[in-house]
């Protein structure tokens, strides 16, 4: 089958042919239909240092998928041929205290699809049973082919209660943008999305903000005195994963604010924290999707009239993959998809 594959130790991901994934009696394999190209995809494009420690060469990469069922293994029960599904891509061990406890989102030994095992950018996937999201008819494929990251911006969105608070979102990325669609569908009142990119920005406006700020030019002082905030954000929800954001945030929020923490900053980057104590805001970091609550919830939200539709700027076909990875290293694009059926 055709993949696409981490091959050599230097930037790149390469269109090869490799054995249809082994699944074992508890796993399902799955014909993928689209995938849609993750941050993550392209930390192994550029083969950054996070890139080179963690993944082995050979790998095949990608977690983003839609795609229906081909085969099950012989203890599988819930789930049938030609079921139309999504996953999961943090295959948890089940045997931890938060996997037992239910909070699987929490597991400490999770394998990531297409980091720690073959990935969803190949003809086939192979995953647990436990992982598989059997997806509602409403739900597109283009739409069920980025739930993943959805389930990125709603687990992060519905941390602290959005409704008629004033959210500042840094960072207008695919989920920073999504983000601000789900503050809009659940009732917040003032969306404040900034970010240093332009195209990105209009993004976040089409989703659903209210005030898009371009910090090279505009100071969210000025923006928090025009709209009448004189006591801050309440609600701060970070997904630049950019320390000098993070920083702005924590100034301009109101005493008692809560921050829900999603970018991944440096390792050390530096904060205030006299922001932090003496304003008794809440911080709270936040990882992948919770399982399955969070997505049961946006799939509820995608029935109930949210509208992500505008963030898939591009389709690209299996071979123009090269141009999908180059949209989204140009910064000039929401989520890309690319199309497996031949
Ligand atoms: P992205 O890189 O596409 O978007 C980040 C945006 O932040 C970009 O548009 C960038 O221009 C903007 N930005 C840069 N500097 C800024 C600044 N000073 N102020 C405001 N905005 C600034 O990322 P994404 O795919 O939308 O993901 C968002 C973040 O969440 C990333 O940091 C990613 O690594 C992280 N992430 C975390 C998890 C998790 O489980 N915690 C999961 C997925 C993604
Ligand atoms: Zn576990």
């Amino acid at each position: 089958m055709k993949t696409l594959t981490k091959q050599y130790a230097k930037k790149g991901i390469w269109l090869t042919t490799t054995e249809r994934p082994h699944y074992d009696q508890n796993e399902v394999l799955i014909k993928i239909h689209k995938t849609a190209i993750c941050g993550t995809d392209i930390h192994i494009f550029n083969w950054d240092d996070w890139a080179q420690k963690t993944i082995p060469i050979g790998m095949s990469v990608g977690h983003e998928f839609v795609g229906t069922i081909a085969a099950i293994g012989s203890a599988v029960t819930g789930l049938s041929i030609g079921d139309r599904v999504s996953g999961e891509g943090h295959i948890t061990c089940g045997q931890c205290r938060n996997c037992r406890a239910g909070k699987r989102h929490l597991c400490n030994s999770s394998q990531g699809v297409g980091v720690n095992r073959p990935g969803a950018f190949a003809e086939y996937l192979s995953i647990p049973e436990a992982n598989v999201f059997k997806l509602p008819e409403h739900i597109s494929d283009d739409v069920a082919a980025i739930l993943d990251p959805l389930g990125n911006a709603t687990h992060t969105a519905l941390t602290f209660d959005l409704t008629g608070e004033d959210v500042l979102i840094t960072g207008a990325g695919p989920i920073g943008s999504m983000a601000a669609a789900i503050a809009k569908h659940i009732g917040a009142r003032n969306i404040v999305v900034s970010d240093i990119n332009d195209f990105r920005l209009e993004l976040a406006q089409k989703l659903g903000a209210t005030r898009v700020v371009n910090v090279q030019r505009e100071s969210l002082t000025d923006v928090m005195t025009e709209l009448k905030l004189t006591e801050g954000f309440s609600v701060g929800l970070e997904m630049s994963g950019n320390g000098s954001a993070f920083v702005s945030m924590l100034q301009h929020m109101a005493h008692g604010g809560n921050i829900a923490l999603l970018g991944i900053p440096e390792q050390h980057t530096q904060i205030d924290w006299h922001q932090v104590i003496f304003k008794g805001l809440t911080i709270k970091g936040i990882y992948g999707r919770k399982i399955y609550d969070t997505w049961y919830k946006m799939t509820a939200m995608l029935q109930s009239g949210l509208n992500i539709g505008p963030i898939i700027t591009h389709h690209f076909t299996l071979e123009e993959y090269q141009k999908g990875f180059d949209a989204m290293l140009s910064g000039q694009s929401g989520k890309v998809i690319i199309d497996w059926q031949m």
